[in-house]
């Protein structure tokens, strides 16, 4: 099994895995979107509120703000000696006071930790107007995406078969299928369809240019083949900004590791 990136930004990756079975890119795919933990807020106090928003709707908000997460420095509140009740060691409050007119952004809430805060600052939360008031004091902790959405890590993560594409001697270099690519990764290269450099991996495998070399009247086959490689798999990972795009690929297959060590262990034990 192999990992190649593609690119690899803060907010974004691509990768290719390469010599696994489909089961094992979709069991990675699951886990970074619903096992990787993230802060988000999950209990809010509201001192006050005379914005337009009804409370549940201003704390639903407040919920999918993305928050910055450090799980080195803090153990998930399931797994907290405090029990679930909240202490500095799973959990994390912010405050927000804002008076209108104007609109409350991210950036008002103030954390009362250095590193776990809003991802971005200028996400709108309501607006106010002249007198209106939001008041509010917010507990946040590290939970799963399997909970609820809002500890999901990744805004996009997905996959598709790596592409394979190619033609047979009856190509006669028509070009009717290059009209078509609404990739526009195919060209005609002497007398005979080919893909650009650096194209192959664009391809959203339609098969709209099979269609249209049938359409030319070719035959009950085209004479190009889009194939699929059932073991290399094209990722593609967004972060909603809780962690970098690395730590989520990291510890979604650390989890998966996990997992299949203790199925290992259970396993062991059976055998005796
Ligand atoms: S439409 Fe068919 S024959 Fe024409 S270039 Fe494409 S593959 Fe070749
Ligand atoms: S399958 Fe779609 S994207 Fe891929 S080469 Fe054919 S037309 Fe282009
Ligand atoms: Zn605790």
């Amino acid at each position: 099994m192999k990992i190649e990136f593609s690119s690899l930004e803060e907010n974004a990756a691509s990768f290719v895995l390469s010599d696994a079975p489909i089961a094992f890119a979709n069991a990675l795919r699951r886990a970074m979107v619903s096992e990787v933990m993230t802060f988000a807020i999950e209990d809010v106090k509201i001192y006050d509120n005379t914005s337009a928003l009804f409370d549940e709707i201003l704390t639903h908000r407040l919920g999918l703000i993305p928050l910055v997460t450090d799980p080195d420095s803090f153990v998930p509140r399931s797994q907290c000696s405090c029990n679930g009740a909240g202490c500095p060691r799973c959990t994390v409050t912010l405050t927000m006071s804002v008076e209108g007119p104007g609109v409350v952004m991210s950036g008002d809430l103030i954390s009362q930790d250095a590193v776990v805060r809003p991802a971005e600052d200028n996400i709108p939360i309501v607006k106010l107007e002249k007198n209106q008031k939001v008041v509010i004091e917010a507990q946040a902790y590290m939970e799963r995406g399997m909970e609820h959405a809002k500890w999901s890590p990744t805004t996009v993560c997905g996959y598709k078969n790596y592409p394979i594409i190619t033609h047979d001697e009856r190509c006669d270099g028509c070009g009717l299928c290059v009209e078509v690519c609404p990739k526009e990764i195919l060209e005609v290269k002497g007398s005979a369809v080919g893909v650009k450099d650096g194209g192959l991996e664009s391809c959203s495998l339609c098969r709209l240019c099979e269609q249209a070399c049938l359409n030319s009247g070719i035959g009950d086959e085209p004479a190009i083949h889009i194939g699929m490689d059932d073991r290399r798999f094209l990722f593609t990972v967004e972060s909603a900004g809780s962690l970098p795009t690395v730590r989520i690929i990291k510890h979604g297959l650390l989890f998966l590791k996990k997992q299949s060590d203790e199925l290992h262990e259970a396993l062991s034990e059976i055998r005796g």
